[in-house]
C-alpha cells in the first residue's frame, strides 16, 4: 500500500535499519523492484527522477494502480525535484513524498526554496525531503562532474527548523553515478549530523559504496538510501544475457525481458538485505492505510506530516 516517507523513516530511524530507495525510469524496474520488496517483506520507495512528457503519466500511474496490491510499505516518491513547478505537479499526480533538491544554492536561498516546496506539499499529506550541503558525481548524461560540499553539522537545526522537512539528505562522501575511486564516508560528521537532526537522514549516491561502509552509515543514523546506478549496470548485465541466449528470430517476450528483471531483482533482494530492511514490513505496514495512503490529497492531513 502508498504510505509517506515520514511513516516508514520512522520506523526505520526507532530501529536503526535503512529503506531502500530505486530510482525508476522504466515501466520494467517497477515490478521487478516491488515483488522483491515484498517478498522479503521491506518497505520501499519508488523513485522517479522528474519525469518528461507522458512518464509523467505512466510511472506514477503504474505504481498507484498496483501499490494496493503489495502488502508492504510503498512510497511513490520525485527525486531531486529543483523547481517548485515539478513539487506541484507531483502531488497533483499522486506522489506520495517528494525533494526538493536546492544544494546548489546558497543556504538561504536553498531554506526558502525547500520551505516552499514544503507548503505546497503538507497540505495533502505528502512528505518532503531537502538538501543540505552537495552529494557530487557523474550527471545522468555523463556530462558535468560536481564536487561534494560535505554537509555542516551546525547548519542541520536551522534548515529542518525553518524548512519543517520530513527528512534531510546529508553529503558525508558519496557521489552520484559510478565511482571514479572508492569513497571514504564520514562517519564521524554523520553522527554529529544525526545528533542534530530531528529527521531522518537520507544517503545519495548508494551505488558502488563498499558494503561495510553502508552497513556503518545505517549504524550512525541513515534512514534512506538511494539507489540507481548499480540497477542501470544489472540491466546491461540482463540485457547482455539475454541477447546472448536468444536463438529464435522470434523470440518469447519473457526470454527478452526475463534476465533483465532477475538481474534488477538480484540488486533489490542484496540492498534489502545490505540495509537490514527485510522483514520490517509488518511493522508499519499493517492496520491499513495509513499517510497518504493511496487517497487523493485529504486537506486535514497534514499534521500528520508536519
Ligand atoms: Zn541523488
Amino acid at each position: 500500500m502508498l504510505t509517506t516517507a515520514k511513516e516508514i523513516l520512522a520506523d526505520a530511524r526507532a530501529n536503526r535499519y535503512a529503506v531502500p530507495a530505486f530510482d525508476c525510469v522504466e515501466d520494467v524496474m517497477i515490478r521487478a523492484i516491488l515483488e522483491t520488496a515484498e517478498a522479503k517483506r521491506s518497505p520501499v520507495f519508488v523513485m522517479c527522477l522528474v519525469p518528461k512528457g507522458n512518464d509523467w503519466v505512466y510511472m506514477p500511474g503504474l505504481v498507484r494502480a498496483v501499490a494496493d496490491q503489495h502488502d508492504i510499505p510503498i512510497v511513490l516518491h520525485l527525486d531531486h525535484a529543483e523547481e517548485l513547478d515539478s513539487i506541484k505537479r507531483a502531488v497533483d499526480s499522486g506522489f506520495t513524498s517528494v525533494m526538493i533538491d536546492g544544494s546548489k544554492l546558497p543556504l538561504e536561498e536553498n531554506i526558502r526554496i525547500t520551505r516552499a516546496a514544503v507548503e505546497i506539499a503538507h497540505p495533502h499529506g505528502v512528505s518532503v525531503e531537502g538538501e543540505l550541503g552537495h552529494v557530487g558525481g557523474m550527471d545522468l548524461e555523463a556530462a558535468e562532474h560536481a564536487e561534494n560540499v560535505l554537509t555542516e553539522p551546525q547548519e542541520v537545526a536551522t534548515f529542518v527548523g525553518e524548512t519543517e522537512v520530513d527528512a534531510l539528505a546529508v553529503s558525508i562522501g558519496t557521489a552520484h553515478g559510478v565511482y571514479r575511486s572508492l569513497p571514504d564516508l564520514n562517519i564521524e560528521r554523520l553522527g554529529e549530523l544525526d545528533a542534530a537532526s530531528r529527521v531522518p537522514l537520507v544517503l545519495h549516491g548508494g551505488s558502488g559504496t563498499p558494503d561495510e561502509q553502508i552497513r556503518n552509515a545505517v549504524r550512525a543514523g541513515i534512514c534512506k538510501l538511494n539507489i540507481f546506478a548499480d540497477c542501470r549496470i544489472a540491466m546491461c548485465r540482463g540485457l547482455r544475457q539475454a541477447a546472448g541466449s536468444l536463438s529464435r528470430e522470434d523470440p518469447l517476450p519473457a526470454d527478452v525481458f526475463g534476465p533483465i528483471k532477475s538481474a534488477i531483482a538480484q540488486v533489490v533482494a542484496e540492498k534489502i538485505e545490505l540495509l537490514s530492511a527485510d522483514n520490517r514490513a509488518g511493522q508499519s505496514g499493517r492496520g491499513g492505510q495509513s499517510g497518504r495512503g493511496g487517497q487523493s490529497g485529504r486537506a486535514g492531513q497534514s499534521e500528520a506530516v508536519q
